[in-house]
């Protein structure tokens, strides 16, 4: 099949900030896509050749959408499954496989397809609801001790669905929901590697990464490229990343959540079947950027070099506390002016407090060099309303 400058179309379910930026990709390459996504004002909507305002979550919604695409790829995890299945017993191409998205949707089945597989994880127990829970935590029924870390299994994101219960009374709080009780893990790290594999098999991972935490917020403020762990560590990391993917049968993107244990076990958090939050530093310090690999796997094409150029520094623009409205970029002048600093502005025009409004990618040949200017950033951009 001929991709460039041709009738091929790649359909794109979800028009965030990482379909716009996997636009990136298609435009260079000349490679026609259609995008669905609920908000007229996606941050997709002006790259994409043609855009469909819909609900990701309708089965006739996405059967109808993927029905005039050549092959169908998605940048968010909560779509239609059933609609993705179908299509793909109609001959529409789904990359990441469907079979794949329904293991990953639910978080206790993700869990489970671990254990299944011999892949290090922390130890869990499912609960299909709240009731059953508190009475197996408060008749010392579960093998889970207090403190653990509650999840619940399905729609959250971003460290919503998640809770630390440190106290049976913390329990009354939680949603009535699905859910899994996870022992506490207490890690040195937080690393993610990414690996991505096209569909006749071809392999490769980006350098571990590592997320360093605020002390105080415990909230990630930073990704480092390369993590700053011994080989050995990053050896293992990547070998588990790699068994995960294979586990999977993946096609595409896979970024693999780790913790680093304090005696170097390495434990798989979660895993996300598309471009992530931790890859953004590889747009400027990578060979390949994760997008433009994600493209080249669910096409078959050659995967591009993974390997970094220079070290390379993420930091997440997300909407300042007591700040909403019209979005401001204060200061953005002045991160600018420092030599290897790009602002990705995402093309959200509303700014809310802890809304993700685009990320800043610090690049130097020096890491320590690098990890300065990244705080010189954090301290300096703010994200505000008029
Ligand atoms: P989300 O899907 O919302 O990103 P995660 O499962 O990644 O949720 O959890 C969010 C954060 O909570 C993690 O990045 C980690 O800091 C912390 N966390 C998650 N699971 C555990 C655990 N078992 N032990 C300790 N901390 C955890």
């Amino acid at each position: 099949m001929t991709y460039f400058s041709s009738n091929f179309k790649l359909g794109i379910l979800g028009g965030g900030q990482l379909g716009k930026m996997l636009l990136f990709e298609t435009r260079k390459f000349d490679i026609q896509t259609y995008v669905l996504d609920p908000s007229n004002e996606a941050p997709s909507k002006i790259a994409c050749n043609k855009f469909f305002q819909g609900d990701l979550m309708n089965f006739e919604t996405v059967y109808n959408f993927g029905k005039q695409v050549d092959i169908l790829t998605f940048e968010i995890e909560l779509v239609n499954i059933d609609a993705l299945t179908q299509l793909e017993s109609e001959g529409v191409k789904v990359y990441p496989s469907p079979k794949t998205l329904k293991l990953i949707q639910n978080k206790g089945i993700q869990k489970e397809f671990y254990i299944n597989n011999s892949i290090p994880t922390s130890k869990f127990e499912r609960y299909s609801d709240l009731q059953n829970l508190q009475s197996a935590i408060c008749n010392l029924q579960s093998a889970i001790q207090l403190p653990f870390v509650w999840k619940c299994t399905e729609f959250g994101y971003d460290g919503n669905g998640v809770k630390v219960v440190r106290t049976v009374d913390n329990l009354i709080n939680l949603p009535n929901v699905e859910c899994i009780a996870e022992e506490m893990v207490e890690f040195k790290n937080e690393l993610s590697v990414i690996v991505v594999r096209n569909v006749s098999g071809e392999v490769k991972t980006y350098p571990v990464v590592e997320m360093e935490f605020h002390p105080e917020a415990n909230q990630v403020e930073y990704v480092i490229c390369p993590a700053r762990i011994d080989d050995k560590v990053a050896q293992k990391a990547t070998q588990i990343a790699l068994e995960v993917s294979k586990a999977f049968d993946h096609v595409g993107l896979l970024a693999v959540e780790m913790f680093q244990t304090h005696t170097d076990e390495i434990l798989v958090n979660e895993v996300a079947p598309r471009p992530h939050n931790s890859g953004h530093h590889t747009i400027e310090a990578s060979y390949t950027s994760q997008f433009e690999n994600h493209l080249r796997a669910i096409l078959d094409l050659p995967l591009g070099n993974c390997e970094s150029k220079v070290a390379g520094i993420m930091v997440n623009l997300v909407g300042s506390e007591g700040y909403s409205g019209n979005v401001v970029y204060e200061n953005i002048e002045k991160i600018m002016a420092i030599d290897g600093v790009t602002p990705h502005i995402y093309g959200k025009k509303q700014t809310r407090p802890f809304r993700k409004m685009g990320h800043v990618t610090i690049v130097n040949q020096d890491m320590v060099t690098a990890r300065k200017i990244a705080e010189e950033v954090k301290n300096s951009i703010k994200v505000i309303s008029k």
